[in-house]
């Protein structure tokens, strides 16, 4: 069956499941979306592109920054990177705090709150300065995008700064074991306009090719990681990469992925593309239902995942 004959019969057969699963509002910018909405985008590792509903639109790419951001450190750090964010599965929700207590700081990947709020600062120690973080993070993203547009929501990073209470709760913790170089107010400040970056389905298939192609961009053929980087972040995607439903989402679809409570999920195929998903109404585990479902129906109709 053709790609795009597949996105269609999917997007067919996810219509009745649009009414379920509820929008975050824990952020309550995250709240201001059309619940119904959904799109999905296709870029194979030649640059050929497929896209169903309306892949153009942005939203908050939220946690899937953190591919980005573990990215840029992984450049910068290499295994030293390590020493401060482990690479094991939580199991326990995105922005719990109780394993962080008893395992003295040392978030357990970084896909989860603690461990992106940990390579932040990592980030922002490199750069000098929040802002200057940001302005190269942005900078990376665009680049792997091919996009010069992409930007921030500040209006999501204000909601978010304005009630991350947990995540303050957690930098803070993590501050207190000395896991956290900067000033801890920086550090969230630059974490949530990281989370606030707008992005839509079209711009993700395309930022994810590196991770599709051991490391280095298949269209420009730069450099982004090196091959042995590249298993390690697509291992902790597929591990770690949907919080405590990351076994689950294995399971179900059987590609490294990382999800966004603002209803985004991008996954790759190594070797052939990468796809990326959108619709805001999340399952209880904070990822997009019809995004996951999605991704599975793409698996199963194509025969391609990676067991
Ligand atoms: N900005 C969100 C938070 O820190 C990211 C969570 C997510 O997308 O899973 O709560």
């Amino acid at each position: 069956m053709e790609i795009s004959t597949i996105l269609d019969k999917i997007h067919l057969q996810i219509q009745p499941l649009l009414s379920q699963g509820k929008v975050a509002d824990y952020i309550p910018a995250l709240a201001n979306v059309n619940h119904q909405e959904f799109a999905m985008a296709v870029t194979l590792n030649n640059g050929e592109f497929y896209g169903v509903g309306n892949y153009q639109q942005h939203f908050s790419i939220q946690s899937i920054s953190k591919v980005f951001s573990f990215t840029l450190a992984l450049r910068h750090y290499k295994k030293k990177l390590y020493r401060r964010v482990w690479r094991e599965p939580s199991g326990d929700p995105f922005n719990s705090l109780i394993q962080l207590e008893h395992e003295n700081g040392i978030p357990r990947n970084p896909f989860i709150n603690a461990g992106a709020i940990v390579v932040c600062d990592s980030l922002i120690s490199k750069a000098a300065d929040g802002e200057l973080a940001l302005k190269d993070l942005l900078t990376f993203i665009r680049l792997i995008s091919a996009d010069d547009t992409i930007g921030i929501d500040e209006s999501v990073a204000s909601s978010e700064l304005q009630h991350g209470f947990r995540n303050s709760a957690l930098a803070n913790l993590m501050k207190s074991f000395g896991n956290i170089d900067n000033d801890v107010e920086q550090v969230l400040t630059t974490y949530f306009k990281q989370c606030s970056v707008s992005m839509n389905c079209q711009q993700l298939s395309r930022a994810f090719l590196y991770l599709a192609n051991h490391g280095i961009d298949p269209i420009t053929q730069k450099q982004i990681l090196t091959s042995a980087q590249t298993k390690r972040v697509n291992a902790l995607m597929l591990t770690c990469g949907h919080y405590d439903a990351s076994g689950d989402f294995a399971f179900q679809v059987g590609l490294p992925g990382k999800s966004g409570v603002g209803g985004g999920i991008v996954a790759i195929i190594p070797g052939k593309m990468s796809i990326a998903v959108y619709s805001p109404a999340l399952n209880e585990f904070g990822n997009s239902l019809v995004g996951t479902k999605a991704l599975e129906l793409f698996t199963t109709y194509t025969g391609l995942s990676i067991f």
